[in-house]
């Protein structure tokens, strides 16, 4: 059976407090554990010296020292991407990308973790290694935070994670209440103590969950997966935008601007012929003219299980400068660690191995047809994908 013991990491300071004060010891011991949980280098309760042995037994009986035993660790772009995949007590994986940027003449050396909120995603975007996984469960917020805490392990206690993007798998937005959550213990002094603006939570479009993003106050930083401008395509390209669509997404975003003063990053996945033309370009000038805000196009990572490859270079070139053209700041990313799949749950994916022929060949037809279609401008007739209710 899994292991029923709570997470330690998923209690706040004051439970943590609590629980010390219920064994009639002092305050202090929440923030020693703490200490050691985000800065030391232990690997379970019992290492942990500071503590009397009789109270550390007590602490390892009632809560888990991690969520997450990482399956495997698998570095690519030679050593500057690491890819983690963690096993939960419940046997599901899900998985982390730790990136290091070098430090430049300018800038000081960065170290940025993508971690997972979700175990798969039913949003279900087609072209979405995850999506194509379905949907397994929410993570629970230490779940979400022990990711963290494996990567900050990993680094020593020498250098820290500068950065952390809720760009894994899952839908961070669907797991609202664990994802602020854990986006407030990162934030924590008494946490990873990572400020706010370096901290991003990257959604397809939930908009009640962008708007109690912007309510929690502090300057969180947005990444809206926006894919296309255009109703009928991103009808398709990202399911749930039957649900919102993609005007009252932008509205949410822009209000998040105008809150924390911070710019809302747009995500495109270039994908050839279908979200790249000269009209996609124009409809997503015209959505996002004038506001606070900075589009990323990145070419398309290859997913079995789609017809679909990356734009080519010289298309994505184009598509920026029509941006450019508008005012509109945006950046060409290069993809890291493509070779071991870094890209939303592919590491995953791969594992559960591939579906048979016929399936595949019945799933690219549909989506070669569905997406004609939506390039003519007709709207999808598909239902919301279940499990995404407003
Ligand atoms: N569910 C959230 C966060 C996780 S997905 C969201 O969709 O925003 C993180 C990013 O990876 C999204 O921008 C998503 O569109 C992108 N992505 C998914 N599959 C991809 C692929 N095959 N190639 C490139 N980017 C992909
Ligand atoms: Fe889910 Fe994001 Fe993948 Fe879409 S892109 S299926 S929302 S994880």
């Amino acid at each position: 059976m899994a292991d029923q013991r709570p997470g330690l990491s998923g209690l706040s300071i004051d439970e943590l407090t609590a629980w010390f004060a219920a064994h009639g010891e002092p305050d202090y011991r929440a923030r020693q554990v703490r200490t050691a949980m985000w800065k030391g280098s232990a690997t379970s309760t019992s290492e942990l010296t500071t503590l009397p042995r009789a109270l550390a037994t007590a602490l390892n009986e009632a809560f888990r020292w991690s969520t997450v035993a990482d399956e495997s660790i698998v570095g690519s772009d030679g050593g500057q991407t690491e890819k983690a995949l963690h096993r939960l007590a419940d046997g599901a994986t899900v998985e982390s990308v730790l990136m290091h940027y070098p430090a430049t003449a300018s800038r000081r050396a960065r170290h940025t973790l993508c971690i997972s909120s979700q175990a798969g995603c039913a949003v279900g975007c087609p072209f979405c290694a995850t999506g194509e996984l379905g949907f397994t469960r929410d993570l629970e917020t230490a779940e979400i935070l022990d990711q963290v805490r494996s990567a900050q392990r990993r680094l020593g206690a020498d250098e820290r994670i500068t950065n952390v993007v809720y760009m894994g798998m899952g839908e961070p937005l669907l797991n609202l209440d664990r994802v602020l959550e854990s986006v407030a213990a990162l934030n924590d002094p008494t946490g990873l103590g990572l400020g706010a603006r370096h901290i991003t939570v990257s959604t397809s479009g939930v908009v009640p969950g962008i708007r109690r993003l912007t309510a929690l106050g502090p300057q969180f930083t947005l990444a809206i997966s926006i894919h296309a401008a255009r109703d009928a395509l991103r009808d398709v390209l990202v399911p749930l935008n039957r649900r919102w669509p993609v005007a009252e997404v932008v509205a949410a975003a822009r209000d998040h601007a105008r809150a924390t003063g911070r710019r809302v990053s747009y995500e495109v996945t270039m994908i050839g012929g279908v979200n790249d033309t000269e009209a996609d370009a124009t409809a997503l000038a015209e959505l996002l003219r004038g506001d606070l805000a900075h589009v990323n196009l990145i070419p398309m990572n290859p997913v079995a299980h789609t017809p679909w490859q990356a734009s080519p270079m010289p298309v994505i070139e184009r598509f920026a400068t029509r941006l450019k053209a508008a005012g509109i700041p945006v950046t060409i990313r290069r993809n890291r660690g493509v070779e071991i799949g870094a890209a939303c749950g592919q590491l995953a994916a791969e594992r559960a191995g591939a579906p048979p022929a016929p399936a595949v060949a019945r799933r690219r037809l549909r989506l070669e047809t569905a997406s004609a279609r939506a390039l003519r401008g007709q709207r999808s007739e598909e239902p919301v994908p279940a499990g995404v209710e407003g």
